[in-house]
């Protein structure tokens, strides 16, 4: 039911965008839209229609998962068979593709098989702009990934000791993640110790936890196919004064914008709540990243918190909280959350401490 909704909403929007067909490529979509997860498929959907083209490895996967389309199991590749049927149909002229998913041999391979009546187009993102607002079954899943990173912190917590490798603390934790059911995890960890914890996306490497430094942790989960993302920052050893303050203002400015998290605001202003307040503590320059990003599906989707940006929130919206500062060569700290948009505010799904905690 849900899916063969979904694929109405996008045939409804076809005329409006000006296309008579669209090619979907991109899978998280494909997923979104017929609850197929394989690795090989094409979603083509124009007003009457609607139809995954995948390929033999994928029968028995398809059969059991697809809905609201049909199936059309195929040798060779899935989007030229997709450009054979797509000519079969007499009508369609202008046909949408998702021109950030598409590389330019498959955008060329699809131009060779459509007839010359038919003329690609870049589509709108049409799936995309659908997939910010999350239905309440989305946001159970996603509720359930989260609890399972906030136990992972827990871990995390008697992992961390000078002297392990930041590997092995990640190796640790995915393991863990393992084994309290998650598919995968949703990203590299980045568990990112002293001098490098000033990276954003310092990966877990081979360097040694320090005895004293800060430690940014940043992990997630993907569990029934939707993601958890969430960053503590914790500090070995006694935090000097200024690492103590550093930590506060992060803090403040992370409570600040979940505060101005709401229906109707837009996401620039939840950025700029965020930069104002480190800009109080004159820290604002070290703030090198956007505030947050929408989280499902994807560990990134829109809409992106960042500066100047106009989407506005909407109840159902799943995005990150995440402000962090950095001093290049000593130090970084970076305090994130997965929350929910609810109907007056926010709800925070990832829900470990964040008082600095001194190990
Ligand atoms: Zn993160
Ligand atoms: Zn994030």
């Amino acid at each position: 039911m849900v899916h063969s909704a979904r694929i109405d909403r996008v045939a409804a929007k076809l005329t409006a965008a000006r296309l008579d067909a669209i090619v979907i490529t991109h899978l998280p979509n494909v997923r979104y839209l017929c609850g197929f997860s394989g690795s090989a498929a094409v979603l083509v959907i124009t007003s009457r229609d609607a139809v995954v083209f995948t390929d033999g490895r994928y029968r028995e996967q398809a059969r059991t998962e697809v809905q609201g389309c049909k199936v059309n199991i195929v040798t060779g590749a899935p989007l030229a068979q997709a450009a054979q049927w797509l000519n079969k149909k007499v009508s369609l002229r202008r046909v949408g593709i998702e021109a950030a998913h598409l590389t330019i041999a498959e955008r060329n391979q699809l131009h060779r098989v459509l007839n010359r009546r038919s003329s690609l187009v870049g589509a709108p993102a049409l799936v995309e702009r659908m997939r910010m607002v999350k239905d309440s079954a989305e946001i159970a899943l996603i509720r359930a990934a989260c609890r399972l990173g906030s136990k992972l912190f827990d871990l995390l917590l008697k992992k961390l000791t000078p002297g392990v490798t930041e590997a092995t603390v990640a190796g640790e934790l995915e393991l863990a993640a393992r084994k309290l059911g998650a598919d995968q995890m949703s990203f590299p960890t980045i568990i990112a110790a002293g001098k490098r914890s000033a990276l954003p996306h310092g990966r877990a490497s081979g360097a040694l936890l320090p005895p004293r430094g800060f430690v940014v942790c940043d992990f997630g989960v993907i569990l029934a196919d939707y993601c958890s993302d969430m960053t503590r920052t914790l500090h070995l050893g006694r935090p000097d004064r200024l690492a103590k303050q550093a930590y506060e203002a992060v803090l403040e400015a992370q409570l600040t914008a979940l505060d101005t998290v709401r229906p109707g605001q837009t996401v620039g202003e939840v950025d700029s709540a965020a930069r104002r307040l480190l800009k109080k503590r004159r820290l604002d320059k070290f703030f090198t990243h956007s505030t947050g990003h929408g989280v499902g599906l994807e560990i990134h989707e829109a809409p992106r918190v960042g500066a100047g940006g106009t989407d506005v929130l909407k109840a159902g919206m799943v995005v990150t909280i995440e402000p962090g500062i950095y001093l290049p060569g000593k130090w970084g700290v970076r305090i994130e959350d997965t929350v929910v948009v609810t109907q007056t505010g926010c709800e925070i799904l990832t829900n470990s401490r964040k008082e600095l905690i001194t190990l």
